[in-house]
Order: C-alpha cells, then sequence, then structure tokens
C-alpha cells in the first residue's frame, strides 16, 4: 500500500483538524494538507517523474517538507532526504548516486548548488507552481517499493543508501504502536531533529492518527523553544538524540521548567549515558522512552519502555537503564558469534536483526548488501548482549572496540565511568596505535576534572588495563550533522 493512503485517510475523515504548524502558527488543516500535497504531486506527473523515480528534498525543518513528502508518494516516486547541513559537494554526491530526478529545496539553501553540477533538476518549492491537481488514488505502491533512499550519516566513508520501503515504514509504525508510545488526534509532534533521519520517520503514525505536525520556527534545536512549544500545545511527541536530551535538560534546569506539555520524548540514535537519562527523567518524570535502531531497520531494533526508564526497585534498575531495552515486536533480534552460531544470554557479539523492519539492501551497492545481509539477517556492526529477561546491552560499534595487550576494551564502559565524575561533560574514548600493546586507551574529555581524579575514577570502577592512558581535553567533541561522536576525527587527532 502506497503510505500516501494514511495521509487521504485522515483528511477525508477530518477534514478540519489542525495538521500543519509553523511554530505557533497554523500552515494548514488535513484538508489542506492533503490539497498541497495533491498539488505537489500534479506537478511532478508534469515535469515527466514516474513511479520508482527519486526526488530529493534538501531543506530544513519545515512544514512544507511532509507536504513535498506525500506529494512525491502519491506520485508514486520514493523520496531522498538530504540533511539540510551537508555541504554542496556531499549533497551532490547523494543526488548523483540516487540518480535523483528533481532536488527540492529553498532559494538559500538552493545557492550552496549553484556552484556544484548535478543532473537532478533544483526547484526552489516556493515556485511549483500549484494548478494541477493529481485527482486520483495515489499510484499503487506495493510493500517492498522504495518509499525512502536514507543515506547513512557516514561517520567512517562515504554514504550508502538505505533501502527504506512502504512496507518497512508501514511496519515502524505499527510497532510504534505497540512498543513505543499510543498516538491518538489529540497528540502533537514536535520536530526538533533533522526531518532528513529518524524524527521524519515518525510523520507517518501522526498522520494516520491525525494528529498536529508543529516544526519549530528556529528549524534547528533550542531547548527553550521547544519547552514554549509544548508547553503551547500540550501531550507533544518528540525524538531527540541523547546530546539534545542533556541540553534540553539543563535549559529546563535554567529555566525552572518542569517541560510541562511533554508527553513523550523517544531518545536514541547513539549511547545514552546513565547518569544523564537519571538526571533527565527525575527533572521531567514518567516521559523517557529508547529505541535502538539503524538506517538498515529504521526505529525498530528494540525499545526500553517509559516504565523501565524510570524504574529505581528492579534490583537491575541501573543495567535495564544502561541496556537499549527488549526486541521490538515485528522484529527478532540474536547476538551471533564469530561462527554464525547464536550465542547464548550474557555472552557479547555482534547483534543481528531479521524481520520486516529490514532493508532489502543498499542502493545499488551489492558488495556492502553482501556485508550486511547474510542468511537473511541484518548484520548491524553493533557489538552487545542479550540478558535473560531479554534486555539488549551495547557495548560499542565493532569497529570502535579497542584491543589492548589482546584484551578487549569497550569504550562506552570507560565512558560512564569518566562521564560520573561532576566535572565532566563530554568524554569519548578511543584507541591509539602503540608499538607494543597493539592499541592504548585514549580518552577525549571535555571539562575540568583533573587527569589524577579520572584515573582515581577508574582504578575504583574498572579494570586497571581499561583505564585511559592519556586524557586530551578538548572544548567540545567533534560531531556529525546528526549529533553522533566522530571517533574517526577523533583517531585522526591522535
Ligand atoms: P544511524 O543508521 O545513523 O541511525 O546509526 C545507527 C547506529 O547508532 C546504531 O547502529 C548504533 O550504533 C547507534 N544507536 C542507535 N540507537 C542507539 C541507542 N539507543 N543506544 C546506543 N546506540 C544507538
Amino acid at each position: 500500500m502506497n503510505l500516501s493512503h494514511w495521509l487521504i485517510r485522515t483528511a477525508a475523515h477530518t477534514p478540519t483538524r489542525p495538521a500543519l504548524f509553523r511554530g505557533t502558527t497554523q500552515v494548514a488543516d488535513y484538508a489542506g494538507f492533503e490539497a498541497r500535497a495533491r498539488a505537489i504531486a500534479g506537478w511532478l506527473v508534469t515535469k515527466d517523474v514516474r513511479s520508482g523515480d527519486r526526488v530529493a528534498i534538501f531543506l530544513t525543518n519545515t512544514p512544507e517538507y511532509l507536504v513535498a513528502l506525500y506529494g512525491i508518494w502519491m506520485a508514486g516516486a520514493a523520496v531522498v532526504p538530504i540533511n539540510a547541513k551537508l555541504h554542496g559537494r556531499e549533497v551532490a554526491f547523494i543526488l548523483e548516486n540516487a540518480q535523483a530526478k528533481l532536488v527540492f529545496t529553498d532559494a538559500v539553501l538552493g545557492h550552496s548548488l549553484k556552484e556544484i553540477p548535478v543532473t537532478a533538476q533544483v526547484v526552489d518549492l516556493c515556485e511549483v507552481e500549484t494548478d494541477r491537481i493529481f485527482d486520483t488514488a495515489p499510484i499503487a505502491r506495493s510493500a517492498d517499493d522504495l518509499a525512502w533512499l536514507f543515506y547513512t550519516s557516514g561517520t567512517t566513508g562515504q554514504p550508502k543508501g538505505v533501502m527504506i520501503t512502504h512496507g518497512m515504514l508501514m511496519a515502524m509504525a505499527l510497532s510504534y504502536s505497540v512498543d513505543v508510545d499510543h498516538v491518538s488526534a489529540e497528540d502533537t509532534a514536535l520536530y526538533a531533529a533533522p526531518l532528513s533521519h529518524g524524527a521524519g520517520l515518525y510523520n507517518v503514525m501522526h498522520v494516520r492518527a491525525g494528529a498536529r505536525h508543529v516544526c519549530p520556527a528556529s528549524a534547528g534545536f533550542d531547548a527553550g523553544e521547544i519547552l514554549e512549544l509544548a508547553a503551547h500545545f500540550g501531550r507533544v511527541h518528540m525524538f531527540a538524540a541523547p546530546t539534545m536530551v542533556k541540553r534540553l535538560t539543563e535549559g529546563a534546569k535554567a529555566a525552572r521548567s518542569r517541560g510541562e506539555g511533554l508527553r513523550t520524548v523517544v531518545y536514541g540514535g547513539g549511547p545514552m549515558y546513565v547518569a544523564d537519562i537519571v538526571e533527565a527523567s527525575e527533572w521531567f518524570g514518567p516521559v523517557f522512552v529508547q529505541i535502538y535502531g539503524q538506517g538498515e531497520c529504521p526505529m525498530a531494533v528494540s525499545s526500553l519502555s517509559r516504565e523501565d526508564v524510570m524504574d529505581r526497585d528492579h534490583p537491575d534498575w541501573q543495567a535495564r537503564l544502561a541496556s537499549v531495552g527488549r526486541a521490538q515486536s515485528v522484529v527478532e533480534v540474536q547476538i551471533g558469534g564469530p561462527d554464525g552460531v547464536a550465542l547464548p544470554a550474557g555472552q557479547q557479539g555482534e547483534i543481528r536483526v531479521r524481520g520486516p523492519v529490514v532493508m532489502p539492501a543498499y542502493w545499488r551497492n551489492a558488495q556492502a548488501t553482501a556485508k550486511a545481509l547474510q542468511d537473511g539477517w541484518l548484520m548491524t556492526g553493533d557489538i552487545g548482549s542479550m540478558d535473560d529477561a531479554g534486555y539488549l546491552t551495547l557495548t560499542d560499534r565493532s569497529k570502535d572496540v579497542i584491543i589492548t595487550g589482546g584484551s578487549n576494551v569497550y569504550p562506552r564502559e570507560v565512558e560512564e565511568v569518566l562521564l560520573s565524575h561532576p566535572k565532566v561533560q563530554e568524554v569519548s574514548v578511543v584507541g591509539r596505535a602503540h608499538a607494543e600493546w597493539g592499541e592504548e586507551v585514549v580518552a577525549f574529555v571535555v571539562g575540568s576534572a583533573s587527569d589524577a581524579a579520572l584515573d582515581a575514577l577508574c582504578l575504583e570502577n574498572i579494570a586497571r588495563f581499561k583505564r585511559p592512558k592519556t586524557y586530551i581535553r578538548l572544548r567540545e567533541l567533534p560531531k556529525n550533522n546528526y549529533g553522533k561522536v566522530l571517533k574517526t576525527e577523533l583517531r585522526e587527532m591522535l
């Protein structure tokens, strides 16, 4: 089924329900949302866009983003969302790799593409003529048809296109209702993280339910603005990367706001340190739910429930809070050993997943596909273990594990310890080549704690060989556009 049916159905059932907002200003109700999407679809047809073609969106978070998305789907094409912070050359790489027919952008971002030759037609979304309304049913799409070509954030090498189908998004959305949160027409989806990533994928269940969609007027992440919007709309749902949760907590504490109107903050996309989520949940109350996913299995490997995030009574509550929760209902999750055999509870290995939310392939990249999909399983590249109760704990990306003197050091474990020091704001641990030991442990630290204090903390909490040999102070850690720490850059610095 073409996912745009969800918009059409909601518009038929509740045409006057408020749908799209820029800040607190309503831009369209559901009838208007559908009509605008139909106008985009109609225009695309006049530009010869056919089923299966790729149409890119290179925009910051705006309500028009969602309009373009549904217009593209109605016309049977697939969307290629491109992070608005990318450099023109990176955008050009994606456009060429996806063989996008055209790209919707605006005057400001379109400017960055002026100097770089691209084959795709660059179109200012504001200038699209809207007189040719697409007045039939959406072009039929099956579950296996491409809906969204997601370019991996590229913390290493060139980004790859993950093929996300209509069927995968539908399974993700239905699983969300069962495993993460119930969505109703009274809810508000607030897009504080880029729509080109997981936050954008989350629009679909909110469209299906007839909820409101709000893009902050700043089009970025500003803790004060988010708190104001939450108080204004109420029943706000948002996705936030762990760094955003930390900033939101700091912002709310400074403003003495308890986050009135925040209903659900889904966090994920990177490690959330226990101290940070304890602080956030004590301040805001039971609003947090964690998800673990990756582009190749979007938002739907596992989840840690609201109840688990708040639990302080269970004997394992700390370990559970450090975990990424339990497998979501639509997927099988296993820990694979080196010989491909599933490992028993408690043992560490590569996390692998299968089910209807897993990608069929990388876009036109058979070599990468063969590496990622093995015997029907998606090899996530994440190392972890599962306990007897089914809680999955991520140790690290397989490529980040440090091997020193033949022993494995999982950077996350060392980072957790260092972060528990009150004078450490951020930390990232990597390996540095060492003639004798193979690698040695190095910690990049943002904060004013002394080396001696950090050493003492490590000696109190972890094995001696895991203790960093060197601490390097930085004003901030290098991060990519989705807020993930770039360990490759840290290794290059070394
Ligand atoms: P991306 O495909 O860009 O969304 O990145 C996915 C990767 O982010 C995963 O393979 C994990 O390494 C990491 N990740 C996602 N969710 C979590 C989480 N809840 N906790 C820790 N790491 C996560």
